[in-house]
């Protein structure tokens, strides 16, 4: 095999390094995107959950004070039945008194219902907070790593750009313009040649090109332009 084929295959398996290693860095920060988002969404259903329970927590509350607050009523009206002398007043204030009895036990009935509501929430935010920590920790780890591994890959980018300069230097100059100019498009700029075949487009080469190729010289493929060369 020429040495320039040597050379450049050498520069080009760096080269492709350097792709890979591009690509990576570019999808990294829809990794971490996509890591915030489910951070914040565990976030949101835990402040739900907890809102939920101090919701909970205050209706229960409210349904107590309007338990005493009744309960007074119901002291105030006992308190000023000595004052009532004539029948029909005494008969007002005992249905009074029986219907205020009525809104308590209402009260009680909605007390027991709250209460029951507040236990099954504070479970399910037990339960949930159990997960949440440990989502948290992972989505916490794997953010920190990705973030390690951005200080890699740039690292590992710049390693192989000196070393692909140094391999530069020692190959033609008119290889390398052409080698630089298929390193922008897709692909691998030089590839080789199967059964007749261009590596790269797979399309079959001309006898003129096979020939040059054969012998080693500085060939591109007719239709794709790729280089060319043969084992
Ligand atoms: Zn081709």
């Amino acid at each position: 095999m020429k040495k320039w084929i040597e050379d450049l295959l050498e520069l080009q398996t760096i080269d492709m390094r350097i792709r890979n290693m591009k690509m990576r860095l570019e999808m990294l920060p829809k990794e971490k995107v996509s890591l915030e988002a489910e951070m914040k969404k565990e976030e949101g259903e835990i402040k739900s959950k907890s809102e939920n329970t101090k919701k909970t927590e205050l209706a229960i509350k409210r349904a107590e004070s309007s338990i005493a607050e009744v309960n007074e009523t119901i002291k105030k009206i006992q308190a000023n039945s000595a004052m009532v002398k004539k029948n029909n007043e005494y008969q007002a204030m005992m249905s009074e008194i029986a219907q205020n009895k009525a809104k308590i036990s209402d009260f009680e009935t909605e007390e027991i219902t709250l209460l029951d509501e507040l236990e099954k929430a504070k479970t399910e935010l037990k339960a949930f907070e159990k997960q949440y920590h440990a989502k948290v920790q992972t989505i916490k780890e794997n953010l920190s790593e990705l973030q390690q591994m951005e200080g890699e890959v740039r690292e590992e980018i710049n390693r192989l750009i000196a070393e692909r300069a140094h391999k530069e230097n020692g190959i033609p100059q008119d290889i390398i313009r052409l080698y630089s100019r298929l390193l922008k498009t897709t692909g691998d700029p030089l590839v080789k040649v199967n059964n007749d075949i261009c590596g790269n487009c797979h399309l079959k080469l001309t006898p003129q090109t096979l020939t040059e190729s054969r012998k080693g010289s500085v060939i591109t493929c007719d239709n794709c332009q790729h280089l060319l060369y043969m084992e």
